[in-house]
């Protein structure tokens, strides 16, 4: 079980852009389901406008 996703707005600290993304808040991760290239794809996103890859931002 896991909890629903959420949307958020991120604002890039280099450029500015701002956009929305989805965080999985809580993932369980007594399932097995998720490998670590997974969860760190679900926790990072790229910046469409600088290209800067970072944790929860772009
Ligand atoms: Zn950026």
């Amino acid at each position: 079980m896991t909890s629903p996703v959420e949307e958020i707005t991120v604002t890039c600290p280099d450029c500015g852009h701002v956009c929305r993304d989805r965080y999985r808040g809580s993932t369980n991760l007594a399932l097995d389901d998720f490998d670590a290239d997974h969860l760190e794809q679900a926790s990072t996103t790229t910046c469409p406008g600088c290209g800067e890859r970072r944790d929860l931002a772009c």
